[in-house]
């Protein structure tokens, strides 16, 4: 038997879960698929310092989790699954990777992005096994070792602040010449002792036996490499959209986010998006939460037609 909802949000993050915290507010049945990562990547972050209304800040987990159950208050449903199809008759339907057969009138595309990967054959080969993506998951299993970030953005700061809690050295390596963090989080990181930054500086290749040891490091403009001793690397180098479920059906831009024109229109009548699958400018959770909002009152126009 399909299911059928008025609006089907895909993705559970802040964008997500504000849309359908609107959208069933409205009165119009509304159900979420989760996607693989219930939460999204917020739920891998520690403490979120610049989302409007909680003062001393608020932790990534618990706030998304207020929001999912702020849009259950209201009578929204949230299904476990991801999405691998989805098709446009009179109605959207929507196909998860179990089979499962949803049916919707309007459907809000908001299922995020997901960590970006150097591609390299020895990046594959340690994966998990001293290469990571994510410090507040992993972060714990190099208690008194040294590691290195890869990458120089905000998230690159954030994950070796959090890395200072247990390893002895963090060592963070910039390909560019100037990080493009923000002050407040360079300050926040380089602050402290273990912590240190090298810019012009990109990995070139993983090596151990059971678990990464070395790592091969290339100045970036001399071309000068050398070995370098490390027991684990997380890499922060950016995002990629979780659109590929989409191709062929909404029109995406050659990154792979989707196309969309005042803000959260796609190409398809009746199919809107909100956050990283859309933007690769701000992804902020509170950028993504406004873009969410946005997208249920599109979805709820569009229904009132
Ligand atoms: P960014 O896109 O801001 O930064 C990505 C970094 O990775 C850049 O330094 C980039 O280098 C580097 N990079 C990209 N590809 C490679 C590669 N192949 N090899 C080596 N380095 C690479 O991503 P972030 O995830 O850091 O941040 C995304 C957004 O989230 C930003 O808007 C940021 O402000 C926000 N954010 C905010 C936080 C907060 O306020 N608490 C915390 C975390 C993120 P290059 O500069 O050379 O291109």
């Amino acid at each position: 038997m399909n299911i059928f909802y008025d609006i089907l949000v895909v993705g559970s993050g802040p964008a997500g879960s504000t849309a359908a915290i609107y959208a069933s507010r409205d009165g119009f049945k509304t159900g979420v698929i989760e996607g693989n990562m219930p939460g999204g990547l917020l739920t891998t972050t520690t403490v979120i310092e610049n989302f409007p209304g909680f003062v001393n800040g608020i932790d990534g987990f618990e706030l998304v989790m207020n929001m999912k159950n702020q849009a259950i208050r209201y009578g929204a449903e949230y299904i476990q699954g991801k999405v691998a199809k989805i098709e446009k008759n009179d109605n959207f339907v929507v196909y998860t990777e179990d089979n499962t057969i949803i049916e919707a009138k309007s459907v809000i595309i908001a299922s995020g992005s997901s960590p970006r990967k150097l591609g390299y054959e020895s990046e594959a080969r340690f994966w998990g096994k001293g290469v990571h993506t994510c410090a507040t998951c992993d972060g714990a299993f190099y208690r008194n070792k040294e590691v290195v970030v890869i990458g120089g953005g905000d998230s690159a700061m954030e994950e070796s602040h959090f890395l200072a809690k247990f390893a002895t050295k963090v060592t963070i390596l910039n390909r560019s010449e100037e990080p493009k963090a923000t002050k407040v989080m360079q300050d926040k990181a380089l602050s402290d002792s273990k912590v240190s930054l090298i810019n012009s500086t990109e990995v070139i290749e993983f090596f151990g036996n059971d678990k990464l040891e070395r790592i091969r490091i290339k100045n970036s403009i001399t071309g000068a490499n050398e070995e370098m001793l490390v027991d684990g690397v997380f890499l922060a180098i950016g995002h990629i959209p979780n659109t590929g479920y989409l191709e062929g059906f909404a029109e995406l831009e050659p990154s792979g986010n989707i196309k969309v024109s005042h803000n959260v229109y796609t190409s398809v009548d009746g199919l809107f998006a909100a956050g990283d699958v859309v933007d690769h400018i701000y992804k902020q959770a509170i950028s993504s939460a406004g873009m969410g909002c946005m997208a249920a009152i599109a979805a709820r126009k569009y229904l009132q037609k």
